[in-house]
């Protein structure tokens, strides 16, 4: 479903430009199982900010599921993402005025669905992360392991094919850690193809295969189960 060749990721700061991908070559298959790990400043979030088509890459191709996302436009690259991606971050980036329903229902607002439609399906989606008693709870209402089930539970309102998660467990204790990687491990036996960013071995243990960054390239690969 994802391959990537020959990525180059600059960023230009004034006259400095600042070289993070070198060079990447990657494929990922449906329904693999994912951890990137890495020093910090070796390129992480950068590689995970392209897969999510978040961003473009400077030079090299990106190819998701048949399409080239490495010459979309800002729309089309929209559009993708709603459609294809679920995107959890450390800092659960959810909306703090908005209860964990509507904060689920968000991404199928944007992919014009009705409101009935959005209500039931958040629901559902809650229920699955084990919220079904917290629904109309707001984010400062929740502790950090609930409102990570929220964030969850919005990348997966759309039914996308790739869940990304960047440190998904930065901000957690290890408890609250590992029942959010059972969540992860549950998304991925029900069919999904995840990929996760993490700085943790024990997180990384529940992937089937390990990259390691290091310097904007690929140090090593490595298949565990
Ligand atoms: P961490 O483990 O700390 O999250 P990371 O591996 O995710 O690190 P990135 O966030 O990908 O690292 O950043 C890699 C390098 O790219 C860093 O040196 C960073 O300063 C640089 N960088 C990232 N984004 C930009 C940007 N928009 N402009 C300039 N430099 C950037
Ligand atoms: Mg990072």
């Amino acid at each position: 479903v994802i391959e990537i060749r020959g990525i180059i990721r600059n960023f230009q700061l004034g006259q400095e430009t600042v070289y993070v991908l070198k060079g990447i070559d990657l494929d990922i298959a449906r329904g693999e199982y994912l951890a990137i790990m890495g020093p910090s400043g070796s390129g992480k979030s950068t590689l995970m900010n392209l897969l999510g088509c978040l961003d473009t890459p400077t030079d090299g191709t990106y190819n998701l599921n048949g399409n080239d996302v490495s010459q979309m436009t800002d729309n089309e690259l929209a559009d993708i993402r709603n459609r294809e991606i679920g995107f959890v971050f450390q800092t659960f980036n959810l909306l703090p005025r908005t209860t964990a329903l509507d904060n689920v229902a968000l991404p199928m607002v944007y992919a014009g669905s009705s409101k009935k439609d959005r209500i039931v399906r958040a629901e559902e989606v809650l229920t699955d992360v084990g919220l079904s008693d917290r629904m109309d709870h707001k984010p400062n209402q929740l502790s950090g392991g609930q409102r990570q089930r929220v964030a969850v539970g919005r990348a997966l309102v759309n039914k996308p094919s790739i869940i990304l998660a960047d440190e998904p467990t930065g901000n957690l204790d290890s408890k609250t850690s590992l029942e959010i990687m059972q969540l992860f491990d549950d998304i991925h036996a029900a069919g999904n193809t995840v990929i996760l960013v993490t700085h943790e071995e024990e997180v990384a243990a529940h992937a089937h295969r390990v990259i390691r960054l290091r310097d904007g390239m690929i140090e090593s690969d490595v298949r565990n189960k």
